[in-house]
C-alpha cells in the first residue's frame, strides 16, 4: 500500500467528519514520518467528536481506548485511530494521567503531546497546523519537548526514553534544553512500568542509528534507574558495535549485555518482561557466548543449537569480537548442510527399532545407546542406514554387556 493511498483513505474519513461540521485532523507520528519520507505505520486522526459519536458514524469500529477517547475505525481495508481532542490533568503516579478532559480545540490537543515533531496537525486540504514549529525542528534534526521540558518529563518520564528512542530512529539530536531536562529528570524513569520501558528500549535497540544515543544515555545515567544490572563499563563502550548488523531483538539484548560485561545478566533477564520463548533464546545465546567467547562453534554445537541459533550466535560473536561475520556465517551454513542428521528424529532407528532388533527389555541403557548412536552418526562413525546401524548396535551391546 502506497503511503499516499493510506492518506487518501484517511482523508475520506476527515471529509465525512468535516461535512458533519467537526473539523478533524491527521496528527502525530504519521505526519512526522510522512515529512521525513519514512515508512508510515499507523495514521492517527484527532476529532472534536466523542468516541460514542465516532462509533455511530462509522459502521466498523473497535473501541480500543474509549476512556481515553480512542476508537479504531476500520475503513476501506485500513485502520485509523480516531481520538477525541483531549487534555490531561496532573499526573501524580508518574504513569497515567489522573483525568482525561475532552476539549473542542485542536491547539489544546497538540499542547499535550510530547515533542514538537509529534505535535503537528494537517487538515483535509493539506493545511498544516504547527504551533510549536515541529517542521523547523524536523529540518534541523532536533527532538524538542513541547513547552517546558522539565514539566513534560515530570508529567510522564517515559517521554525521556521516547526522546532518546526518536534520536536513535531518526538520527536526530536532543535540543539542548530538552537534553538538560532529560538528564535532570532521568531518575523519574524508575516510577515507570517495566513494560512501557521495555517497549521503548526495544524500539531503540531496533533503531537504524542507535550509536549516537549511547552517549546520551550515559550522560543522563538513565540506565541506572532501569533493570539493567551493574555494568563493568560505560555505555560509551557500545559505540564500537553495530547493532543493525544483528537480525533479531534477542540477538541485540545479548550483544548489549555482553558488550556491557554485565555478569549478572541471567538475573537481569528475569526482570525484563520477555516471553518464555524469548527469554529462553536470550539465555541460551548468552550462555553459549560466555562459554565460547571468540571461538568457533563445533559441529556438535551447531547441531545442538540448530541453524538459526547458530547463525544468530555467530552474528553476535562476530560483532562483539570484530570478526568477519559473512564468512563465518557461510562456514556455519556449510557445516550445517553437511551434517548427516539435523536432529534426533532424523535417525533411521528410534527406541522401538532398537528394542526390536536387540530383543531386550527397556531400560536406562536404551537412552545411553541412542545418545551415543546419534553422536556416532553425527561424527561419521556410523552411517544413517539400516545395515550400518544394526552392526553398530551389535558392537555397542558387546562392548557394554555388563554395564547396563
Ligand atoms: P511510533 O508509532 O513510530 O512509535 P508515534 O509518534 O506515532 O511513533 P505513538 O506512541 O504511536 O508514537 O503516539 C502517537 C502520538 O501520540 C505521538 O506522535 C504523540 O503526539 C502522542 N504521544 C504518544 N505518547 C506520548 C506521551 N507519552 N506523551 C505525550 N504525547 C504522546
Ligand atoms: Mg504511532
Amino acid at each position: 500500500m502506497q503511503e499516499t493511498e493510506v492518506f487518501e483513505k484517511g482523508r475520506k474519513i476527515l471529509h465525512i467528519l468535516n461535512d458533519l461540521g467537526y473539523e478533524s485532523y491527521f496528527v502525530g507520528g504519521a505526519l512526522r514520518d510522512y515529512r521525513l519520507g519514512r515508512e508510515i505505520h499507523d495514521i492517527d486522526i484527532a476529532t472534536p467528536l466523542l468516541p460514542d459519536e465516532v462509533m455511530r458514524i462509522f459502521p466498523k469500529t473497535v473501541p480500543i481506548g474509549v476512556k481515553h477517547g480512542t476508537v479504531l475505525v476500520l475503513f476501506e481495508g485500513e485502520s485509523f485511530e480516531v481520538t477525541t481532542f483531549r487534555m490531561e490533568d496532573k499526573y501524580d503516579d508518574f504513569r497515567h494521567p489522573n483525568e482525561v478532559y475532552f476539549v473542542k480545540d485542536i491547539v489544546l490537543d497538540l499542547a499535550r503531546r510530547d515533542f514538537t515533531m509529534n505535535a503537528m496537525a494537517m487538515n483535509q486540504d493539506n493545511e498544516w497546523m504547527d504551533p510549536y514549529h515541529g517542521l523547523h525542528d524536523i529540518q534541523r534534526k532536533c527532538v524538542r519537548a513541547v513547552g517546558d521540558a522539565r514539566e513534560r518529563f515530570f508529567e510522564d518520564p517515559l517521554r525521556i526514553l521516547r526522546g532518546y528512542r526518536f534520536c536513535a530512529q531518526l538520527d536526530f539530536d536532543l535540543d539542548v534544553e530538552t537534553e538538560m531536562a532529560a538528564c535532570e529528570s532521568a531518575h523519574f524513569i524508575q516510577h515507570i512500568s517495566i513494560e512501557r520501558i521495555q517497549l521503548e528500549m526495544e524500539k531503540l535497540l531496533n533503531a537504524a542509528y542507535p550509536q549516537a544515543v549511547w552517549k546520551m544515555l550515559e550522560k543522563s545515567d538513565i540506565c541506572s534507574y532501569m533493570p539493567f544490572g551493574k555494568s563493568e563499563v560505560s555505555l560509551y563502550a557500545l559505540e564500537e558495535y553495530d547493532f543493525t548488523k544483528l537480525h533479531s531483538i534477542e540477538e541485540k539484548w545479548v550483544l548489549l549485555y555482553a558488550a556491557l560485561q554485565i555478569t549478572t545478566a541471567s538475573l537481569q533477564f528475569v526482570k525484563w518482561r520477555f516471553s518464555n520463548q524469548k527469554r529462553k533464546t536470550i539465555e541460551r545465546l548468552f550462555s553459549v557466548l560466555e562459554k565460547k567467547r571468540a571461538q568457533n562453534l563445533t559441529k556438535s554445537e551447531i547441531y545442538t543449537l540448530g541453524l538459526a541459533q547458530s547463525l544468530a550466535f555467530t552474528r553476535i560473536q562476530s560483532e562483539l569480537y570484530h570478526l568477519d561475520s559473512e564468512q563465518r556465517q557461510q562456514q556455519i551454513s556449510e557445516i550445517w548442510h553437511s551434517l548427516p542428521i539435523k536432529n534426533r528424529s532424523d535417525l533411521l532407528f528410534d527406541g522401538k527399532d532398537v528394542l526390536l532388533q536387540t530383543n531386550q527389555k527397556k531400560g536406562p541403557w536404551l537412552g545411553v545407546l541412542l545418545k551415543q548412536l546419534e553422536a556416532a552418526v553425527l561424527n561419521g562413525e556410523c552411517v544413517n542406514n539400516q545395515y550400518e546401524m544394526e552392526e553398530w548396535i551389535e558392537k555397542w551391546l558387546q562392548k557394554s554387556e555388563n554395564k547396563y
